[in-house]
C-alpha cells in the first residue's frame, strides 16, 4: 500500500515538500496537504500593498487546483494537535493519519512584544494580508493629514528586510505624493547596526545602508528596544519619544500555538530539527521553513532574530522532500544541509531602486557576500514576484 505523506501548510515550505515528494515517487505514495488558508500568498509584496500597488488578489491564488493538478489532496483545515505515537493530526474531531509529516506551518506574529502592536493597538504591521490590508486603509488616511512616521522592527523581530524595504518605499511614496517635507521619517530598529538584517551584516552594508538612508533623508535609531507604542508616539526603553502620524512596526515572529503541546517545539513554538529535517525524537517526522528552529549564533545587545527567507525554506523543503523519498524507498535519510550553509539570495526593493544581496552561506563565516544597489534591482524584485507566482501556482518546484 502507498505510503502516506502529511504535510501542514499550504506556503512556500508545505507546498514544495508536498509536491516534490509526489513528482519523485508519484503512484508510490499518497500526499495530503492540511492548509489553513485556502489560499498561498506571495508574502514579499506585502510591502507594496498598503500603498495600493498590489491587490490581495495579485498576490494569492487558490491552493486547491493547483494540488489537485499536481496529484496531492488538499484539506482546508487547521490543524489543532500531533499525536507522534499514534502517528495522527487532530483538526478539530477529525484525525488524519500518517507515515510521515511534514510541519510547514510558518510564522505567527508575537504582538506581546511591547503593548500597543496588533489590530486592535496603535502601529500598522504588514506581515499577514489583513495587517497589510489595514496598513493601507490607515496609509489613505493619513495623506490627507500627513506627519511624521517611524518604520522599526521591535526586539527579537527577524523579518529586517521587510522593515527596510517597507522604508524605502515609503520614502519614495511620500516623495511621489510631495509630502516628504511634512513627512520626516525615522527607522528604529533593534539592529546592532545598519544592514545587520539578523544575519550579522555584509561587507560595506553598514556604510551602504548608511548612504541609503542620508540620501533619503531617514533619522535611524540601532540598537533599539521598544517600550510601547501610543496612538501617536513609540516609546524606547533609553526613555526617547519618537512621535508619529504613520508607524509600521514588524514584530517578532513565533510558531504556531498548536505545536507547544507536541513536545516538539521549543519555547517560541518552532521545532527541533536536525540537519535532515528531521526532529530528533521522531525519524518520521519533519519540520521546514519557518516553522523550523534556527539557533541564533549571536548575543547582541538588543536580541534579534533571524530571517527565514523563501530561498532556504524551499532548500529545507526539498532536503524534506528527498530525505522522505529515500525513507519510503527503505534507504537512509542522507540529504543535509545546516540553515546557516544555505546560500542567502534576497532582493530587497526600494520603489524605484533597491538591494541585491548575495551571499555564499546564510550566516558567517562566509568567503563571499556582496550587496549590489542599482535600480535594474526593483525590476528584478517584479520579476522576482511574477516568476514565484507562476511556478508556485503550476506546482514547478523543481524549477530554482
Ligand atoms: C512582509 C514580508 C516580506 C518578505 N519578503 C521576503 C523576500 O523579499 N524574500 C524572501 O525570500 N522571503 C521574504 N519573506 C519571507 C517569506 O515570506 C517566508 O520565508 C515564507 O513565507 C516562509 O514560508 P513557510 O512555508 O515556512 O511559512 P508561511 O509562509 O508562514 O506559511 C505557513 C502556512 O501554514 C498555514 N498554517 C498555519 N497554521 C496552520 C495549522 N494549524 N494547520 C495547517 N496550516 C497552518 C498558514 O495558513 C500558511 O499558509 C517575507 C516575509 C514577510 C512577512
Amino acid at each position: 500500500m502507498a505510503k502516506k505523506v502529511l504535510v501542514l501548510g499550504g506556503s512556500f515550505g508545505g507546498l514544495t515538500a508536498a509536491i516534490a515528494i509526489k513528482h519523485e515517487l508519484e503512484h508510490d505514495v499518497d500526499v495530503t496537504v492540511i492548509g489553513a488558508s485556502d489560499r498561498f500568498l506571495f508574502n514579499p509584496s506585502l510591502i507594496w500593498l498598503p500603498f495600493g500597488k498590489r491587490k490581495a488578489k495579485d498576490i494569492t491564488f487558490k491552493l486547491a487546483p493547483t494540488f489537485d493538478k499536481n496529484g496531492v489532496e488538499f484539506v482546508h483545515a487547521a490543524a489543532t494537535g500531533i499525536d507522534p505515537i499514534a502517528q495522527t493530526v487532530a483538526v478539530g474531531d477529525a484525525s488524519y493519519a500518517y507515515d510521515y509529516l511534514v510541519i510547514a506551518t510558518g510564522y505567527r506574529n508575537n504582538f506581546n512584544i511591547i503593548p500597543g502592536l496588533g489590530p486592535d493597538g496603535y502601529a500598522n504591521t504588514i506581515t499577514t494580508l489583513e495587517d497589510a490590508t489595514l496598513a493601507g486603509e490607515n496609509w489613505k488616511k493619513f495623506l490627507d493629514n500627513p506627519g511624521p512616521v517611524v518604520v522599526g522592527a521591535t526586539q527579537s523581530a527577524g523579518c529586517f528586510g521587510a522593515a527596510y524595504e517597507f522604508l524605502f518605499n515609503m520614502s519614495y511614496q511620500l516623495k511621489k505624493h510631495k509630502i516628504k517635507d511634512r513627512a520626516p521619517l525615522t527607522y528604529v530598529t533593534s539592529e546592532p547596526f545598519l544592514g545587520h538584517f539578523g544575519i550579522g551584516g555584509l561587507p560595506h552594508g553598514e556604510q551602504l545602508l548608511g548612504m541609503f538612508l542620508k540620501k533619503e533623508k531617514i533619522e535611524a535609531v540601532t540598537n533599539a528596544t521598544m517600550e510601547y507604542v501610543d496612538k501617536d508616539h513609540l516609546k524606547l526603553a533609553d526613555g526617547t519619544e519618537l512621535p508619529y502620524k504613520y508607524s509600521m512596526i514588524i514584530p517578532p515572529f513565533v510558531g504556531q500555538d498548536f505545536l507547544k503541546s507536541t513536545g516538539l517545539a521549543d519555547d517560541k513554538g518552532y521545532i527541533k530539527v536536525l540537519d535532515t529535517y528531521q526532529t530528533p525524537q521522531y525519524a518520521n517526522i519533519y519540520a521546514v521553513g519557518i516553522a523550523a528552529a534556527v539557533d541564533v549564533p549571536w548575543q547582541t545587545a538588543v536580541p534579534v532574530g533571524i530571517p527565514k527567507t523563501g530561498f532556504p525554506t524551499e532548500q529545507m523543503a526539498h532536503v524534506a522532500a528527498k530525505n522522505i523519498a529515500s525513507q519510503i524507498r527503505g534507504e537512509v535519510p542522507e540529504d543535509h544541509k545546516e540553515f546557516a550553509d544555505i546560500k542567502a539570495i534576497c532582493v530587497m526593493d526600494a520603489g524605484n531602486n533597491g538591494v541585491m544581496i548575495l551571499a555564499d552561506k546564510m550566516l558567517p563565516p562566509r568567503k563571499h557576500g556582496v550587496l549590489v544597489p542599482g535600480p535594474q534591482n526593483h525590476a528584478m524584485k517584479v520579476g522576482f514576484e511574477k516568476y514565484s507566482l507562476w511556478k508556485m501556482k503550476k506546482g514547478h518546484v523543481g524549477l530554482p
